[in-house]
């Protein structure tokens, strides 16, 4: 059989490589005629903000959505007015848009369907199929039985149904407390799949909720409200994470009870876990909490807001999600793999300048004083089409302190006293010697240059081993960077014995003495660079000021992952 028969609209240029086992599915429900489109749907609640995990299964399903020509669908399943609240609808809104999941004019709320989830009830109720429960939360779990015990029919099973459609209605109207009645579907109790063991579907809370108000004081649960939304929207593939499978049985049998016509299905996909981050909603709240981190978007964090301030693009995570792949079994993915993917992003589309993180001085001594020069330095040696720029030479410079070494070990090319290496797309220079404060620190560096190496001069006479960066005293501007390890250690256990998080102490380093070309001053938030020897930076979004920028570091240049 041709696979790709089915396929509408296919862009051009998506390879197809190999396909993965939920296009698969897809392949063979639009060639069986199960469905004559694709329609998926990112399904958030609103109780906190998304992570790098929620963007494999947004990018997962818009990407399902682009690729058969369907449509996609953003929707908060705000069925739960406990723990929502309305500022995560609005952040998630942003971190999906910002990936470029673009749902167009399909923004949807599960609560807006509450009227027509209150219509399936009543119709199961009619079916024989729900019943009204008075059991109490703990009876309830009780009678449901284990794995190994069946569960024991409650004795309100076989009310009439007059008597439940009495009951539920009350419900509604408000007549019972909190916890008092539940409403249960009526299928199974001796099931060997616990879900399907008369799961309660709706439960009274009197709760004002986000977008409804005090309309409703009953709630639907999540299995029963969950594949009605999706059938309402006429979602054909309803996909989500491993720890629904199990429920999948029931879905089947809401959206058939319920007597909707073409009815979604659900397929499962593997959650993403990141090594050496904390991915979890409940661990990264606890680390805002205690104030441990500066906030969701702290760029220390895997969430998307956390990861845009970072500066990571949106094309690195679509290139990741990409690379991760979609898998049936659970598994961590190395984060060596984010960052070789923020790497390949910005390599050729940013500009290289030069900062010095740690400053020393670099006196020239037999440059003129006073003098200066203009030097012009390509943006980009890898990609010329970024032009160049032209950059202030003078006597006075600074350099990296680990730059230069009085007593070098062996093999160490940089500076120290007699040692000549190129200043980048300057002077070879000469170390002369150093001087040093009453403590032994360096305070400045001398050297002298040879006005014959200039670079692009095409001077041949002599070759140095070293090349070391450096931005020109009188001109660079002061700015503060940050430099970030992992938050957690893996290799040192990511949890304590007690279950707290094993912090890394060494998970942001602030330098506040930084030189960078006077140019940089400009920078406006998300701009990001190439630091040459230094890495990858990016403008943070909070912190910085006018004429002010502070630089978060991405990434390092360095990296031992391969791919
Ligand atoms: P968390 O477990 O971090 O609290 P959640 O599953 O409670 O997340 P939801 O808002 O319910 O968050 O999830 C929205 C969608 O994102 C669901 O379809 C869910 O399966 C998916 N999702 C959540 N975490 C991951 C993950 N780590 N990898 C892939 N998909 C995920
Ligand atoms: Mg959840």
């Amino acid at each position: 059989m041709e696979k790709d028969t089915a396929v509408v609209n296919k862009p051009e240029e998506k390879k197809v490589v190999s396909r993965n086992f939920i296009e698969m599915e897809i392949d063979k429900d639009l060639a069986e005629g199960v469905y004559d489109h694709v329609q998926t749907r990112f399904p958030p609640e609103p109780n906190g903000y998304l992570h790098i995990g929620h963007a494999k299964s947004i990018l997962l399903n818009y990407g399902l959505a682009q690729e058969y020509g369907g449509k996609f669908n953003m929707r908060f399943d705000d069925t739960n007015p406990t723990k929502e609240k309305i500022e995560f609808v609005e952040s998630i809104k942003a971190d999906v848009q910002w990936l470029g999941a673009d749902f167009e004019d399909r923004l949807f709320f599960a609560s807006d369907y509450f009227g027509q989830m209150y219509e399936c009830a009543v119709l199961l109720i009619k079916k024989g199929k729900a019943f009204v429960c008075d059991l109490s939360a703990d009876e309830i779990k009780e009678y449901r039985g284990d794995f190994t015990t069946p569960g024991k029919e409650s004795p309100y099973r076989n009310r009439s149904i007059e008597e439940n459609l009495r009951l539920f209605e009350e419900m509604k109207e408000g007549k019972y407390a909190d916890g008092e009645k539940v409403l249960r579907a009526k299928i199974d109790m001796a099931s060997p799949n616990i879900n399907m063991r008369d799961p309660v579907i709706y439960r009274v809370a009197h709760m004002s909720h986000h977008n409804t108000g005090d309309q409703w004081c009953i709630y639907p649960m999540y299995d029963f409200a969950h594949p009605i939304e999706d059938a309402i929207e006429h979602i054909t593939h309803s996909i989500c994470t491993l720890e629904f499978e199990d429920h999948r049985p029931l879905y089947d049998w809401v959206v058939r009870e319920c007597e909707f016509e073409n009815p979604p299905r659900q397929i499962e996909f593997a959650k993403l876990y990141l090594t050496n981050v904390v991915t979890g909603k409940r661990y990264i709240k606890k680390l805002v909490e205690d104030g441990i981190v500066d906030g969701w978007d702290d760029p220390r964090l895997v969430s998307i807001a956390g990861l845009r301030r970072r500066g990571y693009t949106p094309e690195s995570i679509r290139r990741f999600v990409d690379l991760v792949g979609v898998a049936k079994a659970d598994s961590s993915v190395d984060y060596a793999m984010l960052e070789y993917c923020i790497r390949e992003d910005l390599k050729l589309k940013r500009p290289r300048l030069m900062a010095v993180l740690n400053p020393v001085r670099l006196v020239i001594d037999n440059y003129p004083e006073g003098q200066t020069e203009v030097l012009e330095i390509p943006n980009n040696l890898e990609n010329e089409e970024l032009g160049s720029r032209q950059v202030v030479f003078g006597r006075e410079l600074y350099i990296e302190r680990d730059d230069f070494m009085e007593n070098p070990p062996r093999k160490y090319f940089r500076l120290f006293p007699g040692n000549e290496v190129r200043l980048m797309g300057a002077y070879f220079v000469k170390c002369t010697g150093c001087e040093k404060d009453a403590d032994g620190n360096v305070t400045v560096v001398h050297a002298t240059y040879d006005p014959e190496t200039k670079s692009g001069s095409g001077f041949t006479g002599r070759k140095v081993k070293g090349t070391i960066h450096w931005v020109c005293a009188g001109e660079a501007t002061k700015v503060e960077c940050r430099l970030y390890e992992n938050i957690v250690d893996e290799e040192k256990g990511k949890l304590n014995a007690d279950g707290t998080l094993n912090l890394n102490p060494n998970s942001l380093t602030v330098l506040k003495n930084c030189y960078v070309e006077p140019e940089l001053a400009r920078a406006k938030a998300y701009d990001s660079f190439q630091f040459m020897r230094n890495g990858y930076f990016c403008v943070d979004c909070k912190d910085s000021r006018e004429g002010a920028p502070v630089f978060n570091r991405i990434v390092s240049l360095k990296s031992s992952f391969k791919l």
